[in-house]
């Protein structure tokens, strides 16, 4: 994998480092353990903040869904708030676009209607009128991806992930560069 150099992505997401505890993360999440996923995350939000990493709002997502599916709602939804947050102050309007879109559709579907319609139009004021994300490729040109990240083993969504080019994305996780080879 990887053989053709690509420039911009190798600049961007040359191979980077991925912290054990965020392997450890996505494996306490795809096996159901959810307190656990969600101190992990939240450890990994934490440090992100500290250094102001790309990745913090991500990872105070995922701490939010952890605590969601956890059965903490309350908890859940601030760091939902906390991880939307992030991604508007670090100008990642891209992914606070798509992000907002699936958050408020995965309150509704655990029925926190009302958090749901305060994260509608706290997007509302946050993006502005007319904003399109980033373009993607069109599906028809779109690589297959791997199911999970083999950086970091972090599940992988086409809608999630940035695409560099057409042909490479790179893990909404830990920044691995990702090619359909
Ligand atoms: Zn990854």
């Amino acid at each position: 994998m990887f053989r053709r150099p690509l420039r911009r992505a190798m600049r961007r997401a040359a191979r980077p480092d991925v912290p054990p505890l965020l392997r450890r993360a996505h494996e306490f999440m795809a096996a159901g353990n959810y307190a656990a996923a969600a101190e992990a995350f939240e450890t990994l939000a934490r440090a992100g903040e500290a250094r102001q990493h790309p990745k913090t709002g991500q990872m105070y997502l995922q701490a939010g869904r952890a605590r969601i599916l956890a059965g903490q709602k309350s908890a859940g939804f601030q760091h939902l708030k906390a991880g939307l947050d992030a991604l508007q102050r670090m100008g990642l309007r891209g992914q606070l676009f798509h992000a907002g879109q699936r958050v408020t559709a995965e309150l509704n579907q655990h029925g926190m209607t009302a958090e749901a319609q305060e994260l509608s139009q706290w997007l509302q004021t946050n993006i502005p009128a007319g904003m399109t994300p980033a373009p993607v490729p069109s599906p028809a040109k779109r690589p297959i991806l791997p199911t999970h990240c083999p950086g970091c083993g972090g599940p992988l969504r086409a809608d999630d992930v940035e695409w560099l080019d057409e042909v490479t994305a790179e893990c909404a996780w830990c920044g691995s560069p990702l090619r359909d080879e």
